[in-house]
């Protein structure tokens, strides 16, 4: 009677041998193994963050080698039985009592040596390769947002499956709008005659232009939301809102009527906005 290990998976029979040996087994690529991930940053404007994109990318990534179809040795020619299980492809060992039992490590099971070494990839079974790749970028991405392309990082080794490509998106700042999340933020300038009798204006906003009523005495640094105007949320329909801070620039001052007319303001309702700092 004896340790089955097979049920193991190959992994772990392999340990097992390699403990009782005292060695390490050159490493060949006997079983199937998924390709690594690829990180890739790719910087877009803020619009596209916005509304997304469809665009190509050039990228380098090991694919399967056309020469020997991803084996890393010549199939053809050179294949011997295994040394090692003298070509069962089974193998089993004593140790005091125990005995183990599995498949023989050194081939993977096959029985025969892998053959002559593949010329084109030095038997790893992949080769480096330029590929021009579609991508699409949802729309609502942000600097940090990762988006992931599915089988687009290394190929397996043989014929393992790929790993994925997976781009982190690094958004272009925008002369007048800024950026939290979702939520859109402008700064816009309003003149003393709109902030003290109110007015519509007219604001900018991620689709188009909008109106918004200013009332009657608005301050400097008033904000005003407006719904729904903002960012959409990656991969959903909901959108972030718009918020409007608005500043009061003064009038033109090397006007002489304008001049006159702040003289007259000053004298027909003297104001001090400091009052409440107690300063005189
Ligand atoms: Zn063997
Ligand atoms: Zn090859």
């Amino acid at each position: 009677e004896g340790f089955d290990f097979s049920g193991f998976g190959t992994s772990s029979f392999s340990s097992v041998f390699e403990n009782i040996f005292g060695t390490t087994a050159q490493r060949t690529y006997q079983r199937a193994e998924r390709g690594e991930d690829l990180r890739y940053t790719m910087k877009v404007g803020f619009m596209d963050a916005i509304h997304g994109l469809k665009t190509r990318i050039k990228l380098t990534r090991m694919v399967a080698c056309p020469t020997c179809s991803g084996a890393g040795y010549m199939q053809k020619g050179g294949q011997q039985a295994c040394p090692v299980c003298g070509g069962s492809g089974r193998s089993t060992i004593q140790r005091g009592s125990m005995r183990f039992s599995g498949t023989c490590p050194s081939c993977g099971g096959t029985g025969r040596t892998p053959g002559q070494e593949c010329s084109m990839c030095h038997g790893h079974g992949l080769i480096q390769k330029i590929e021009l790749i579609s991508v699409r970028i949802p729309g609502g991405v942000n600097t940090g947002s990762k988006v992931r392309i599915p089988a687009k990082g290394n190929a397996g080794r043989m014929g393992g499956p790929s790993g994925d490509l997976f781009i982190t998106i690094e958004s272009a700042p925008h002369p007048f709008f800024k950026r939290e999340g979702s939520n859109i933020y402008v700064k816009i300038p309003i003149t003393v005659p709109e902030a003290t009798l109110g007015a519509k204006i007219e604001v900018p906003t991620l689709s188009g232009n909008t109106t918004i009523k200013v009332p009657p005495g608005t301050k400097s640094g008033q904000k005003f939301r407006i719904r729904a105007k903002g960012a959409p949320l990656a991969g959903k329909k909901a959108r972030g809102d718009q918020f409007v801070e608005v500043s009061i620039v003064p009038p033109p001052f090397n006007d002489e009527r304008t001049r006159e007319l702040m003289r007259e303001l000053e004298k027909i309702s003297p104001q001090n906005p400091r009052k409440k700092m107690a300063i005189h």
